[in-house]
């Protein structure tokens, strides 16, 4: 039984990790400030005698020891990134020294969540790993994604120069049960509005697009890196390459969920980006023939049922 602490594991994603890790037989330790994930998240854990959870802020050093740390403690959507920019910031740069310390005195291994926001506007499309990435650093995302760019450098420089063993993966747009109906994000937002019947809000002419990944493959694609010797750190993109365009997204939930609803246009955020898309022929290979096995509509029908339960429609 191996013992793993999951920085954020009452977030979105966290909280799928931490059932998926009790569920393989593991002792999960949920490390979270309830920034924006929710005890709600994990409630259906707290009877299981190998799930513990603490309050804590990653801002601040943390000692406990363990065979395994995920690092996932950072807000991801941008209205909870964007709300203290400073504060963002200090989690993925503070948050990943305290971390890497900690992996550094005890020997455990660590992994990073990183982002596809690491590639900013992408002028290369797909995304490789070996694109360094077109990022403003002075934006109204850089809190957000410069941050997570450094976290991945002090990553790598722990790795370098004190041998910490350490895995960088950059997930690209995630979704699933458990994300918040009001954090923001594109799924989130136009499956809630449909259900209500309201107007689909579209930023800018919805012709940006985005790839969207199903939860469940993230945390297989997760687990697979941590796994992996100590000969590979990543980055590795985590993602599935479907790639859809906003409008494209709204209309195949307005049709999942028969909905009235209409779209409405809104102003297009500052440096929204205009693509992404995975390039994951690197997972494919170092993580064993790992690959999405949702897609979008399969995940959606998931999320959408999620979301009625929620609203009790
Ligand atoms: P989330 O907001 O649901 O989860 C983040 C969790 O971290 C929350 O529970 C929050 O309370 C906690 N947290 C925030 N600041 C903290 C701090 N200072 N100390 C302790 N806990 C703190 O978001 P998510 O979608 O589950 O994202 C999890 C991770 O994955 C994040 O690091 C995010 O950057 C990364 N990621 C997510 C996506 C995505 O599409 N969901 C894409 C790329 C990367
Ligand atoms: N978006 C939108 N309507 C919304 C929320 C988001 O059109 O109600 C757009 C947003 O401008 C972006 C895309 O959807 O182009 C994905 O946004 P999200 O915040 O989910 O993720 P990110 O921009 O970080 O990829």
């Amino acid at each position: 039984m191996k013992k793993i602490l999951i920085t954020g594991g009452a977030g979105f994603i966290g909280s799928h990790l931490c059932e998926r890790l009790l569920n393989e037989g593991n002792e999960v330790i949920c490390l979270d400030n309830y920034f924006t994930g929710s005890k709600q998240n994990i409630v259906h854990l707290l009877d299981n005698p190998y799930f513990e959870l603490i309050r804590h802020d990653i801002t601040m050093p943390f000692f406990i020891e363990v065979d395994e740390i995920y690092n996932l403690a950072c807000p991801a959507s941008p209205i909870h990134y964007q709300y203290n920019p400073i504060k963002t910031v200090k989690t993925s740069v503070m948050g990943a020294i305290n971390m890497l310390g900690l992996a550094k005195r005890i020997k455990a291994k660590i992994l990073q969540a990183s982002t596809s926001e690491v590639y900013g506007d992408p002028q290369i499309h797909p995304q490789p790993e070996s694109y360094w990435g077109h990022v403003n650093p002075i934006g109204s995302r850089s809190c957000y994604d410069e941050g997570k760019r450094c976290a991945e450098t002090l990553f790598m420089d722990y790795h370098l120069q004190n041998n910490v063993d350490i895995k960088i993966v950059r997930i690209f747009n995630t979704y699933g049960p458990r994300m918040h109906p009001n954090d923001g994000r594109v799924v989130s937002n136009f499956i809630v509005q449909a259900l209500k019947g309201e107007d689909i809000t579209i930023y800018g002419d919805g012709k940006q697009t985005r790839s969207f990944q199903f939860v469940d493959d993230l945390i297989e694609g997760m687990m697979r890196m941590m796994q992996t010797g100590d000969d590979f750190q990543g980055p590795v993109n985590i993602g599935n390459p479907g790639e859809f365009t906003m409008l494209e997204l709204a209309e195949t939930i307005i049709r999942l969920t028969e909905s009235k609803s209409k779209v409405s246009f809104h102003p297009l955020p500052a440096d929204d980006p205009i693509q992404r898309k995975p390039d994951i022929s690197l997972a494919q290979e170092k993580l064993n023939n790992w690959h999405p096995s949702i897609n979008l509509e399969q995940g959606l029908i998931k999320t959408i049922d999620y979301f009625k339960t929620l609203l009790e429609l």
